[in-house]
Formats: structure tokens, C-alpha cells, sequence
């Protein structure tokens, strides 16, 4: 301390001024010459003016070794305007490199210092080094631009594999071709934002692609070039198909022709990037799927990587629902043909014995629904071993073949019986066979019938027939031969003809005419079966016909009196009408000959004629008796053929065939012909015939 009192006090001022981490200097704020700076100062300038070499100088002299020659001039402007005008200058992070050429930063400020009158006088500059700070943020600064830079690529990484996710979900949720297109265009516009998403869907056998779907719509005249593109045309979509390649084009505008960039676009001028992914599912070509963008594209950009990615599951589940809708089609097929044949298909399964399926013949037979067939099972059908048909024979109950087939045995031809809920009787002629797996497992049974009632009834009405018409045929021939027979006694006698004589010629001659007309409607019938029927049509006169009929079955009969009743005309007047007279006649003959067998007691047969004003060109005729009447259950089925009703003595004779002809042959001449009874007090039989 003493000797520190001897010598000149020490200045700690510049001890600190020296040490302080600041680097300062005091600049003179006329001319910017250096007047004091610290050591940290002195360290930043060039070697040249380094240790206090600066001080005295003009800041212009040292400073362009100091910082850059570019930035010179600025500088020294900045502090210019601080001497002049007062101002503090302030500067963050100013780069600076010293020598060897480290760069370090600082912050650094130009303070003005005033003088009593308030006159700048000098200039303080201060800087602090940041450059720590700097770097640190410099490189924290890069971590976040790399981290954000990952970010992205990961975020499109991820948008892609969304893309192709959201294709494969939404395209599993269908089974229509339509359908799985529409939602997968819909879930790659989601996710991008493409000028036009198109699919288009082999059509091989016609060797075209056609258009499925495209989103937005264009305009018509666009949407008309690609909506059938075919295989071997110039369009991008052919030639995807043709490489088996994706068509990737980074820009429509430079990547193609001029005249080829047609085929690319939809609408001119529109449309950079461009992608057509040919869909393959194996071997089979399904179609395609495109995009065009309104910005250029890179081949391995996210949007193409979605539509390839996409593509794979678009083919996959278009084959798939090519597949099924072929399996649809011909299942369809086969339902339209089952559905349409006139036997009965019903299917039953093994596993539950429910009927899983019945055509609508098996429904009509059966009497019963398809509704309520379908999901019904078997047993519910009662299964009691055997049925009598009405005429007391024992058949099958009609599940009793399926049954059998679902035990893994084939029937065929059986005749089996259903009872249907209306507790009518259909006899059927039924065959099923066991549905089996390649393995040989029975998984159900089919059924195929065939309603035999008619057949059955015909048959044994036939059989019922050929004894009744040998028993009628027998019974004139029987009375013509003992005619016949008497004839010849007197003969050999040498006796002239006598009454009993006579009246057995008499006998003969109406025996062999009732002979013949049984012979004659047993051709009728056997023409009808071979079509050899036919009419021949000419102008005749109704009225006189049946007037003729009338006349002629009177004569036959003591016991009945045959009245007849004319409306809207007179016996004396004709009625012109175009019809085959012989069959007119007979048809008349047999209504009336009828009226006279089954009116055994005799009585009134009343023959009508009606023409009314209303209908002119038609006439209604009649007949009516009072004889033994028809049940009315047998009404309906008086005019088919061999029906005989049960209350008909059997003494009365007939083949069951006058009123089946007398039907063909009304009905042919577009008439109608029915018949109203009461059973007990007579029938009427009615013909609507019109007369041209
Ligand atoms: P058939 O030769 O037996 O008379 P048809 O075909 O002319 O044959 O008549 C069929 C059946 O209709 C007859 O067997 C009879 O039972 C019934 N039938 C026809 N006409 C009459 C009638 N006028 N009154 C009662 N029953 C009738």
C-alpha cells in the first residue's frame, strides 16, 4: 500500500476497463477517430492495429480490416448519423470475422455522449459477444427445420398408406361393381385434391374399357371420349392395360405431345400430373383407375404411390364382385328356369331339414305360399305313412321321396299325395335325388314333382270309358241282331212282313242310327286329339237349323213336348250367320237329346232364341227341361271329356263326349257354352253365339 503511495495512484478504471468481457471504445464524434479502447476491443481488429495501434485513428482507416469491405461504408454511415443526430444505433447478432476466419456475433450498441451545451462529443460503443447464443439457436434452430422436414415426409407417408387403408376398407364393404369404384374414387378424393379420379371396367369380350365412374362429371362432350375406350385404342388407359404398367406422366404440358396430350386430358388446357394404374388381379385384367392433377407430379410422389397402392385392392375386390355377380347371374339363371318349370322344385337342407328352396309350381301344387314354404321345416308337413287317394287307393305322403333322398337314396317316378290346406287332394309324380359335396356328404335334397291328378283322373275316366262304351256299343249291336235275327226266322217261314216285322226294321234302322252317332262322337274325339277337327264355315240360316233340330227331336219322343220360344223374331224369318252347319247341328242335337235322357219322367223341354237389339250380331240359344238336374259340384266339370254325372242312371246311355263337343265346337266358333242346374228339378244349357 505504501509504496503504491509513492508512485502514481493505480487506475483500477483501466484495470476493469481492460478485463471487462464487453469489448468498448470511445470514439471522438467529429471525426470518428479512436480515442480509448479496451483490450477486448483491440482483440477484434486486424493484427495490424491491434495493441492500442488503432488509438488516434480514424475509425475509417482500421475498420475495413475489421469488418468486411461491403459493409464498410454503412457502417461508417450509422455512425455518422449517431455523432450527428443523437441517436443510439443498436445492433443483435452482427456477424463478424476476425482473422483466420472465425466468425463470432455480437450485439453491439453506439451510444452518444454529450457535452454541457448538449453536444455530441463522443461516440461509446460497446459489443458483447453472443456468439455462443447464436450457434446454440443456429443449431437448435436446424434440429427443428430437420425435425419438421421428417415431420412432413412422415405425415405424406402416412396420408399414402391412408389413402390405400381407406381404398381397402371401403372397398371390401361392397359387393357391386359399381359400388366398389364409387368408393374408391371417393376415398382418394378425400385424401388428394385430383382434377378428375376415373375408373374404367374390362369389358373382354367386347375388348373395350367402359367407364364406371369419374369424379367430378365433366362436361359431356369430354365425359364421351373415354366412356368406351377400346383395348387396342390410342387412349393411356389401352396402353396400361397393353404394358401391364402404371402410366405415370410428371406433366401433361411437357411429358407428351402435343397431339397425343388429348388422349390424357379431359378438358383442354387442364391437367399437369398425370397417373393411369392398370388393375391386374392375377392373370385377369379388371380395368383401370386414373387421375389427373392440377399441379405436376413426381413419379414417386405420394398421390402416385396412393393410386398404385390403391390400384391392388381395387383389383382384388372387383374380381370379386365380377365374381359374385357372375355367380349371381347364373344362380338368377337358374332360379328363372326352376321358376318356370311346371313341376314342382322344392329344396330341402340336411342340416335343419328346412326347405330352403320352392319354385312357384311347388307353391301352387303344394297350395302353400313360396313365403311360407321357404325357412318351413319338413316335418311340419304331417308324415303319416300312407294317404288314400279319393278313389280309396294307398299312396305316399309327398315328403316321403325327400325323406328317402335326404338318407342319401335316389327315387324316381313315385306317385305320392299332398293334402293341401285346404284339404283338396293333388296326386303327384314325384323323383328326388341327394345334394352331396365332392366329398360325398349329403347336404340336402331335391324334389321334383309333378301334379298327376289330372292325368290320373283321365286315365281312369278312359278306363271307366272303354267299359261303358263297349256296354253302349254292345246294346244296339245286341238289339239289331235279334232284330236281325227275327227277320231271318220269318223270312225262312216265307211270311210276308207283318207289325212285329215292321217295327223290328224300325228298331234295326234307330239302333243303327244311335250306333252310329256313338261311333261318330268317338271320331270326333280321337280327331280332336289329332287335330284333324276342323270347321267349315259358310252363311246359313240359324234359325232354320235349329228349327230343323227341333223338328227332328220331336219325333224321337212321345213323352216330352218340345216348346219353342223365339225372342226378337218369328218363326218365319231367317238369321243369316257364318258357321259350320253339320257341327251346329249336332252341338243342337245333342243339348236337345240330352234335355229329353235326362228328363226320364218327360215334361216340357223349352228350345229358346233370343236376338236382342243391343247385341245384333249374337244370339243366345236355350234349352231347358225339368228333368234330373246336375250337383252342383259336378256342374264345373260337365263339359270335360268321359264325365258322366253320378245321378245319371246308368241305364241311360251316353259316353260322356256329347258336351265335350258340344264345347270344342261352341268354342271354336267364339262362342260360350254353360250350363245352370238345380239337381232334382232340371237344367238349362246356354249357347252365346255370335254370327259373323
Ligand atoms: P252323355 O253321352 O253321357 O250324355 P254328355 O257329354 O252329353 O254325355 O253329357 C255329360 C253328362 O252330363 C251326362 O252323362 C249327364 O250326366 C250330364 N247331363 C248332360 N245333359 C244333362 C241334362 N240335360 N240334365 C241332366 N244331366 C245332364
Amino acid at each position: 500500500m505504501e509504496s503504491q503511495s509513492k508512485t502514481s495512484p493505480p487506475r483500477y478504471t483501466d484495470v476493469v476497463f481492460d478485463h471487462l468481457p464487453i469489448a468498448t471504445a470511445l470514439f471522438d464524434a467529429q471525426d470518428l477517430r479512436l480515442l480509448t479502447a479496451n483490450a477486448r476491443f483491440h482483440d477484434l481488429l486486424d493484427p495490424a492495429w491491434r495493441d492500442g495501434r488503432a488509438i488516434g485513428h480514424l475509425l475509417s482507416t482500421f475498420m475495413p480490416g475489421w469488418f468486411p469491405q461491403t459493409e464498410v461504408p454503412a457502417l461508417l454511415a450509422i455512425f455518422h448519423r449517431a455523432a450527428q443526430t443523437g441517436t443510439p444505433y443498436r445492433k443483435e447478432d452482427q456477424a463478424l470475422v476476425v482473422s483466420g476466419g472465425e466468425t463470432t456475433y455480437w450485439n453491439w450498441t453506439l451510444d452518444p455522449i454529450y457535452d454541457q451545451e448538449g453536444q455530441v462529443t463522443q461516440l461509446l460503443l460497446t459489443g458483447s459477444e453472443v456468439t455462443a447464443h447464436v450457434l446454440a439457436r443456429q443449431q437448435a434452430e436446424e434440429v427443428h427445420a430437420w425435425r419438421s422436414r421428417e415431420h412432413h415426409t412422415d405425415e405424406v407417408e402416412l396420408s399414402r398408406l391412408e389413402v390405400i387403408e381407406s381404398v381397402g376398407r371401403r372397398v371390401r364393404e361392397t359387393l357391386d361393381t359399381r359400388n366398389v369404384s364409387m368408393a374408391a374414387v371417393e376415398a382418394i378424393l378425400a385424401h388428394f385434391d385430383p382434377l378428375y379420379v376415373y375408373t374404367h371396367i374390362a369389358d373382354p369380350l367386347h375388348s373395350v374399357l367402359r367407364l364406371l365412374h369419374i369424379r367430378p362429371v365433366p362436361e359431356k362432350l369430354a365425359l364421351r371420349t373415354i366412356q368406351r375406350v377400346p383395348y387396342d385404342g390410342p387412349y393411356p388407359m389401352a396402353t396400361a392395360y397393353r404394358q401391364r404398367d402404371p402410366i405415370i406422366i410428371d406433366d401433361l404440358q411437357t411429358g407428351v405431345s402435343r397431339d397425343a396430350r388429348e388422349h390424357y386430358r379431359l378438358v383442354s388446357d387442364e391437367g399437369h400430373g398425370y397417373v393411369c394404374v392398370p388393375l391386374w388381379f392375377g392373370e385377369q385384367f379388371e380395368g383401370t383407375l386414373s387421375a389427373i392433377f392440377k399441379d405436376p407430379i413426381s413419379p414417386n410422389g405420394p398421390e402416385v404411390q396412393a393410386l398404385v397402392g390403391s390400384g391392388t385392392h381395387l383389383a382384388a375386390a372387383l374380381a370379386h364382385a365380377r365374381l359374385h355377380s357372375a355367380v349371381e347371374n347364373e344362380r338368377t339363371r337358374l332360379r328363372t328356369i326352376l321358376d318356370q318349370l311346371p313341376e314342382g322344385v322344392v329344396i330341402v337342407e340336411a342340416d335343419n331339414g328346412h326347405i330352403s328352396y320352392a319354385n312357384t309350381a311347388a307353391s301352387s301344387i303344394l297350395g302353400i305360399p313360396v313365403a311360407q314354404l321357404i325357412g318351413t321345416p319338413l316335418n311340419q308337413y304331417p308324415l303319416t305313412h300312407l294317404v288314400t287317394t279319393p278313389g280309396g287307393q294307398p299312396v305316399l305322403p309327398w315328403n316321403f321321396a325327400v325323406i328317402h333322398a335326404l338318407s342319401g337314396e335316389t327315387i324316381s317316378g313315385q306317385e305320392t299325395m299332398v293334402i293341401r290346406p285346404d284339404g283338396s287332394h293333388v296326386l303327384l309324380l314325384s323323383s328326388a335325388a341327394p345334394l352331396r359335396l365332392e366329398s360325398g356328404v349329403v347336404t340336402g335334397a331335391s324334389i321334383v314333382f309333378q301334379d298327376i291328378t289330372a292325368r290320373k283322373s283321365l286315365e281312369e275316366h278312359k278306363n271307366e270309358f272303354l267299359s261303358v262304351a263297349s256296354h253302349e256299343l254292345r246294346t244296339p249291336v245286341t238289339a239289331i241282331m235279334g232284330f236281325a235275327e227275327l227277320l231271318q226266322e220269318q223270312a225262312v217261314q216265307g211270311q210276308s212282313l207283318g207289325p212285329s216285322e215292321l217295327r223290328a226294321i224300325t228298331g234295326m234302322s234307330e239302333q243303327s242310327q244311335f250306333l252310329s252317332r256313338l261311333i261318330e262322337e268317338m271320331l270326333d274325339m280321337s280327331r280332336l286329339d289329332y287335330a284333324y277337327f276342323s270347321l267349315h264355315l259358310a252363311p246359313h240360316d240359324l234359325l232354320k237349323t235349329l228349327l230343323l233340330v227341333v223338328e227332328g227331336a220331336s219325333s224321337t219322343t212321345r213323352k216330352h213336348r218340345l216348346r219353342l220360344s223365339l225372342e226378337g223374331l218369328q218363326p218365319t224369318d231367317t238369321l243369316p250367320g257364318h258357321f259350320d252347319e253339320a257341327r251346329m247341328r249336332q252341338t243342337l242335337h245333342n243339348l236337345i237329346s240330352n234335355a229329353i235322357k235326362y228328363s226320364p219322367a218327360g215334361g216340357e223341354i223349352e228350345v229358346g232364341l233370343q236376338q236382342t237389339q243391343e247385341q245384333p250380331n249374337e244370339v243366345l240359344i236355350w234349352v231347358k227341361d225339368s228333368g234330373i238336374g246336375i250337383a252342383a259340384d259336378e256342374l264345373p266339370q260337365i263339359f270335360e271329356r268321359f264325365r258322366r254325372a253320378s245321378n245319371s242312371d246308368r241305364s241311360i246311355s251316353g259316353l260322356g263326349l256329347g258336351l265335350y263337343l258340344a264345347k270344342e265346337v261352341v268354342t271354336r266358333h267364339h262362342g260360350h257354352i254353360w250350363a245352370e242346374s238345380t239337381e232334382g228339378s232340371g237344367s238349362t244349357f246356354y249357347i252365346r253365339l255370335p254370327l259373323k
